[in-house]
């Protein structure tokens, strides 16, 4: 397959020190070398390879930047195509002149996700791998970073390829049984086609079990902070946001969210909404019932509710205890470092002693044990990074299920002596759905989708 040269700014605009203006196709080599000048002539580098120079515009001889140029060869590249990367010096200035300097000889602006959209086409990567990496370069919190990175690798595939092959197998022996019913091969039985499907049924359910995991860690669990003004609330997510500073995973191209304040709490990326609203100074628009934190309130997976021990319960806490005590729900009593004024039987009567969390945010202590209780709550114990095979794409998670509900049928069909080919029907339909999720066969429309999903660049 033929394509043209692409080239994009590949890392973030406008910060860093250095930028990346990276180019893929045919003509990249021989397109950059021709605006390069240095000791070496790229056009006869090895793959590989890092040359320092400088990027001159043959028109009017203007030096553009001092630049380091690495190229790397087809197939062993990102893309499988020849790619060229020029590093210039940080900022907007450099990177764009040189980017346009490029263009003006003759290559084309990459399309968001076109240099992905390459590598998969040309069988570097499947599709699974290829929105690993878009769930990569839009991770929040480290942990999620992981877990794309992995996908990236092929993990989920890894998982997928065995079953559908098990499932093809048996395609091919009851295509065998049917075609060449004269043939001395061993006829398959309704047993056979049970305990392959539903062996290959056994192991999507396990797939399926880590997606709501998988889900949390890559989007972040949604966190809403409630309680009485006064309460620390706001104390509670400074307190949270400097034990994070570095949450923000700075991948080059990520878009930052600003909308919403993602920290990462022991690597549990928590979304929390209406920072603006918490972090406001006029207590008035944090009383229960006002209609921000009511809509707060019901988005969220978790909800931290702020309770003073410095003082009795107040009506309004009592009133929130009770609502929420069927919700995911921790309270966090606060200001330990004061006298205890409350009485804590009146919280235990509904909430069991690992929901209740004490700490004190303006000395930062017990944040810890928040956590602790966060991933009781939400990882049945433990985040333990040992197995990262999650799945986490809901495209991924809705061709399991599709690919579940065939093998169902499949089984059900052989209990119930419907003939072989019939059943047949059904595992085919299961071996395409999963097929889908590496992106076999996939249509125009959904490549299209997916891969609009990137930055420029990626
Ligand atoms: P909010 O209205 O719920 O957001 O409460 P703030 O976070 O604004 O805190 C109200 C007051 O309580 C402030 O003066 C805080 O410094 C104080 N405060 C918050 N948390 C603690 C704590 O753990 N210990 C003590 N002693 N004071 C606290
Ligand atoms: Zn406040």
């Amino acid at each position: 397959m033929v394509e043209d040269t692409i080239a994009a700014v590949a890392t973030a605009l406008g910060e860093g020190s250095i930028a990346v203006v990276r180019v893929s196709g045919p003509e990249a080599v021989d397109t950059v070398a021709g605006v390069f000048r240095s000791k070496t002539d790229l056009r006869s580098a090895a793959s590989h390879t890092v040359h320092y120079g400088w990027i001159r515009d043959p028109e009017n001889e203007q030096v553009l930047d001092e630049v380091l140029v690495t190229v790397m060869r087809a197939p062993r590249s990102f893309t499988a195509e020849d790619v060229v990367e020029v590093s210039t010096h940080g900022g907007m200035v450099a990177v764009k002149s040189v980017l346009g300097l490029l263009l003006r000889r003759g290559i084309r602006m990459a399309e968001p996700g076109e240099f992905t959209k390459r590598a998969f086409l040309n069988g570097r990567i499947d599709l699974a791998q290829a929105e690993a990496v878009i769930d990569l370069i839009r991770s929040k919190s480290e942990r999620a970073f992981q877990l794309a990175r992995k996908q990236a690798e092929g993990s989920v595939s890894k998982r997928i390829v065995p079953i559908r092959s098990s499932l093809i197998e048996l395609l091919a022996h009851v295509e065998v049984n049917i075609d060449y019913p004269e043939h001395d091969v061993a006829e398959v039985t309704a047993g056979v086609i049970r305990d392959t499907c539903q062996s290959a049924l056994k192991q999507i359910e396990e797939l399926l079990r880590t997606a709501d995991e998988g889900k949390i860690l890559r989007e972040g669990i949604v966190t809403a902070i409630v309680g009485r003004p006064n309460a620390g609330k706001s104390s509670l997510l400074n307190a949270l946001a400097r034990e994070n500073k570095a949450i923000v995973t700075d991948i080059p191209g990520t878009t930052r969210d600003i909308v919403e304040e993602t920290i990462s709490l022991g690597g549990i990326p928590l979304r929390l909404l209406d920072t603006a609203g918490i972090r406001e100074t006029s207590d008035v628009v944090e009383r229960i019932g006002v209609e921000r934190s009511r809509t707060a309130l019901n988005e969220a997976d978790l909800i931290l509710l702020v309770i003073n021990r410095n003082e009795p319960l107040h009506e309004d806490e009592r009133e929130l205890l009770r609502q929420l005590k069927d919700r995911s729900t921790i309270v966090v009593v606060n200001k330990i470092d004061l006298p205890a004024m409350l009485d804590l039987e009146e919280v235990k009567k509904d909430y069991a002693n690992d929901r209740i969390v004490f700490l004190s945010a303006k000395e930062g202590i017990g944040l810890d044990e928040l956590e602790k209780a966060v991933s009781q709550i939400f990882f049945s114990g433990s985040v333990e990074a040992a197995d990262l095979t999650y799945v986490s794409n809901a495209r991924h998670i809705a061709l399991l299920h599709r690919a579940k509900s065939s093998l169902e049928d499949a089984v059900r069909a052989a209990d119930e002596g419907i003939p072989v080919d019939l059943t047949q029907i059904d595992i085919a339909s299961a071996w395409e759905s999963l097929g889908e999720i590496l992106g076999d066969a996939a249509g125009e429309s959904l490549l299209d989708e997916i891969f609009s999903k990137f930055c420029l660049g990626k």
